[in-house]
């Protein structure tokens, strides 16, 4: 079972590769967007761990629930409120229970990835980050690393895509053969939750 504190190693984790990783995402969106997306998510997802530092919310669904606050208000770009959105609609979708197995934790992301589809009006091959977060939640059922994978993969493949929303699809043509930033944080978010598994 996965409790309170497992969701709060999920977002530390994933604030640390954001860290990371944020000159590679902020280069990727130079290729095809305003050059943001690294800086974007930094300053969210460290919201987010000063935020849970301070609150320390005691339920799976409420480490989700500040979590998506979080990005809201501090993330001004589009991925903001769509990441905001994955995490509140996932965090409400699990309720108020101390522990969630992970068949809970894969129906309630696949709850709150059909948000950001219905927030946001992108289906899987419009070259963004629900082409990393679709295959995730659906290999959620064989386990975090195959979940893990799968984003992965579904990021890399949007390489070849033509970008059909957000800011690269003012690029047209233009879009294809650049990784979408979007979709490449999101396997960061998957990878998170497999690290915060595995304790690696
Ligand atoms: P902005 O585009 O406002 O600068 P970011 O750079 O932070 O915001 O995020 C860009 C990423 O957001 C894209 O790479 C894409 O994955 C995702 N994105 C943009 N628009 C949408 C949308 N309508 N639906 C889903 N994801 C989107
Ligand atoms: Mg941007």
């Amino acid at each position: 079972m996965l409790d309170a504190d497992f969701f709060r190693r999920w977002m530390a984790a994933t604030a640390a590769s954001v860290d990371r990783e944020a000159e590679r995402l902020t280069a990727l969106d130079s290729a095809i967007g305003d050059a943001d997306h690294g800086s974007n998510l930094q300053r969210g997802f460290a919201a987010v761990a000063a935020a849970l530092e301070k609150e320390s919310p005691d339920t799976p669904g409420g480490v989700l629930a500040l979590a998506g606050r979080q990005l809201i208000s501090t993330v001004g770009g589009a991925s903001g409120p769509l990441y905001g959105t994955l995490l509140r609609r996932t965090g409400k979708a699990l309720g108020d229970a101390a522990e969630v197995s992970e068949a809970q934790l894969a129906e309630a992301l696949g709850t709150g990835v059909e948000a950001v589809r219905t927030l946001g009006g992108a289906s899987p091959g419009d070259k963004t980050m629900i082409d990393a977060l679709v295959p995730a939640v659906e290999a959620l059922g064989e386990g975090f690393g195959a979940a893990r994978s799968a984003a992965e993969a579904g990021a890399e493949a949007t390489v070849p895509l033509q970008a059909r929303k957000g800011r690269a699809s003012y690029l047209g043509e233009r879009s294809i053969g650049h990784q979408d930033p979007g979709a490449t944080s999101s396997a960061l978010l998957i990878a998170a939750l497999d690290e915060a598994a595995s304790g690696s």
